[in-house]
């Protein structure tokens, strides 16, 4: 898979920003719960824009495509959090890394793996988890954010 597979155009106006937008975080989110990691990218710098924007931060431009990524990648940088947010500080410390995708977009992310036991250059694929399974406390969870799926990288 590529990130030129099933290129949409991003919206022109203002108007078509909607929640159900894929090129806002509540529709990246549905996306991601139905299994489908999308990214926007802007068609005059080629920055990825991930979650999607409807505009590029890079140069400002709305001239923004949006496809599909591939979900494995190489881990470019890491990091251990041994103070998470509240919703995750059961599972602290916890390993946070930049994983570059396959399409060249990055996201970053929980490794379920130690510190230790994680190098730049590991080959990693995202896996989604509703929340619950991850055993996240929806005390701690905005209620719009409740339903939104976590995604973490196990290494390959
Ligand atoms: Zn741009």
């Amino acid at each position: 898979m590529t990130d030129t597979d099933s290129t949409t155009t991003g919206p022109l106006a203002p108007e078509d920003i909607t929640a159900e937008s894929p090129f806002t975080l509540p529709g990246f989110f549905d996306a991601l719960a139905a299994g489908r990691l999308m990214a926007a990218r802007c068609t005059e710098c080629e920055t990825h824009l991930l979650p999607p924007r409807p505009a590029c931060y890079n140069c400002g431009s709305r001239a923004v495509t949006l496809s599909e990524q591939p979900r494995t990648g190489e881990v470019v940088s890491y990091t251990s959090v041994k103070r998470p947010p509240s919703a995750f500080e059961h599972l602290a410390p916890i390993t946070v890394a930049v994983v570059e995708l396959d399409s060249s977009a990055r996201l970053t992310g929980r490794v379920t793996a130690s510190l230790e036991s994680v190098a730049i250059g590991d080959r990693v694929e995202l896996r989604v988890c509703d929340p619950e399974t991850v055993d996240i406390d929806p005390e701690f969870n905005l209620s719009y954010e409740e339903e939104w799926p976590v995604h973490v990288f196990d290494r390959l």
